[in-house]
């Protein structure tokens, strides 16, 4: 009846099938599935949509990361610092370069990195701040530029979950997330904001010498054919995957519109139950809603999901595990004692199915189902 998703791609592409089907298939005819044109195509494209000099597409949102970092000449146990509360592909890469990953935590309603204990964090080996805009709301990017430009470090965004969302600095001036670092990864995975039909990846950056050596990175180390200057990766961003992203770069604005307007009719139902935190908006930064997540404030949220569950809602746990317990990192020395806010989010948040095909119909049945469970 209600067919409620966390995500609904297929409705979405539904929608734009045509027009989908054409480039795919012409990418087909053209053979060209490496380096094609779309790919050149998107990627001005993309340049014009954010206001960006540079745009370089790469596989995955992951790899963009990892190239970012060794765009940057690090040397083994330099300290990066990213969130607590993030996907583990922002600290992984860190860990990956034989960089030293410092973990802080985050504000209990943007769920953003919290610039107090940034600063504190920052020793003489640190070198790179890697700030995550989470959930499609940006960090306080005035903070963590100036605390850089303090501390000479470098800024590399991860925006996976933010494009399109739009920043406001203090004198008015605005910028797209991704924008304003040094570099920017984003990812073009199924369910982001801006997604393919596979992986797919990009960085961008404003600084041409950054721009040239993330270009030699993503292929080979190679400058011209066949001589290699560097050590580099393989990470392309397919032909078809550039062709299907052109469409839907289209339609962003209109997506990222529709989420709003999901999050609002969310907003208004949820947000006077006491017992139910949700999503805080920043003054400095919209927000895109890649989810919508609530804190539970004196109840279940396990018991909430079940529930939900059996309703035929499905609903996700964004992130339960904070990465400074993670098996894979009990070498880097957290002090667990640093991390209470993540701890508390960990055990107490709750994403909402978000995503461009939601009906006023599903989100009333949803709402109903949630108040419903917090009256027994
Ligand atoms: C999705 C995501 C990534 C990684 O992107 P992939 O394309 O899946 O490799 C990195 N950081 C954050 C915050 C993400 O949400």
């Amino acid at each position: 009846m209600h067919d409620i998703k966390m995500v609904d791609l297929k409705g979405q592409y539904l929608k734009i099938k045509e027009e989908v089907d054409a480039a795919i298939a012409g990418v087909i005819e053209n053979t060209s599935f490496i380096n094609g044109p779309d790919v050149k195509a998107f990627q001005s494209e993309l340049e014009k949509y954010l206001g960006v000099k540079h745009v370089i597409p790469c596989a995955n949102g992951t790899d963009a990361l990892q190239i970012a970092l060794m765009a940057l000449n690090l040397q083994p146990g330099d300290e990066v610092i990213t969130s607590d509360f993030t996907f583990i592909a922002t600290v992984e890469v860190i860990k990956l370069l034989r960089l030293k990953p410092v973990l802080v935590d985050v504000y209990p309603d943007t769920f953003n990195i919290d610039i107090e204990k940034l600063e504190k964090a920052i020793t003489e080996k640190t070198k790179a701040i890697i700030p995550v805009h989470l959930f499609g709301q940006c960090t306080n990017m005035t903070a963590i530029l100036s605390l850089a430009k303090k501390h000479n470090l470098f800024v590399i965004e991860d925006t996976a979950q933010a494009i399109g969302s739009q920043y406001f600095f203090p004198d008015g001036r605005s910028e797209f997330a991704g924008n304003m670092g040094n570099i920017a990864c984003t990812s073009f995975f199924p369910s982001k904001n801006l997604g393919c039909f596979g992986d797919g990846g990009a960085m961008y950056t404003n600084d041409d010498d950054l721009a040239a050596r993330l270009r030699l990175i993503v292929n080979h180390g190679m400058k011209t054919r066949y001589y290699y200057d560097d050590i580099g990766v393989n990470s392309r961003l397919d032909s078809i995957q550039a062709a299907l992203l052109r469409v839907k770069l289209k339609y962003l604005d209109q997506y990222n519109k529709a989420r709003q307007k999901a999050a609002s009719f969310y907003d208004t139902i949820l947000g006077v139950h006491p017992k139910i935190q949700i999503p805080s908006r920043s003054s400095f930064s919209t927000h895109t809603f890649h989810q919508y997540t609530i804190v539970a404030n004196g109840f279940n949220r396990d018991e909430l999901r079940l529930y939900l569950e059996k309703q035929g809602i499905p609903a996700m746990i964004y992130y339960p595990v904070p990465l400074h317990i993670q098996k894979a990192y009990a070498d880097c020395g957290f002090n667990a004692a640093l991390y209470p806010v993540t701890d508390n989010l960990c055990k107490n948040v709750l994403s909402l199915p978000m995503h461009t095909e939601l009906s006023e119909e599903q989100l009333l049945y949803i709402t109903n189902h949630i108040l419903k469970f917090l009256q027994f």
